[in-house]
């Protein structure tokens, strides 16, 4: 993906998403936009998307506030995962191993850009199970992956 571009908005949450998409179902960023724009949105209501492949899409403009995580979406970016639910719809943590690298990434990268931001599921703030995994869960597999890389730079905390 193109480097990432800093928001204009103060930027103190990144927010987890599923697009509550069946399994192996690809939904394209393309498709949940169209899906948003007919709920009467301006736009998808993610700022990043990743498909089941692990491409990381940009969904709504980082400088516009996004709609996915109510009392949550004027200083945050949200991240949306294609997937989360098994076929019969199920909460599923389906997260291809191409869609872990890829969300590691991309939230170390955010990390990078909006140091003083803290890193949420929005099971935290919502009555749901999206995005099918705790937020305990996904720092560890992030230390996991940084650790791995060797990534010193990385402001996680
Ligand atoms: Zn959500």
């Amino acid at each position: 993906m193109k480097a990432l571009v800093k928001s204009t908005r103060k930027i103190t949450e990144i927010i987890l998403h599923c697009s509550a998409s069946r399994e192996g179902d690809n939904w394209s960023v393309e498709g949940v936009r169209k899906y948003h724009k007919s709920l009467g949105w301006v736009d998808i209501g993610y700022n990043y998307y990743i498909e089941l492949d692990g491409s990381v899409k940009e969904g709504r403009n980082v400088n516009i506030t996004g709609a996915h995580t109510v009392g949550h979406n004027a200083n945050s970016i949200g991240i949306c995962y294609c997937g989360g639910v098994d076929r019969n719809l199920k909460p599923k943590d389906t997260r291809t191993d191409a869609q872990k690298e890829a969300l590691y990434a991309l939230v170390n990268e955010l990390l990078i850009l909006y140091p003083q931001a803290t890193i949420h599921c929005h099971n935290e703030y919502a009555n749901k199970a999206c995005p099918s995994f705790k937020i305990d869960q996904f720092k560890k597999e992030l230390k996991q992956w940084l650790e791995q890389k060797h990534e010193h730079k990385c402001n996680y905390k």
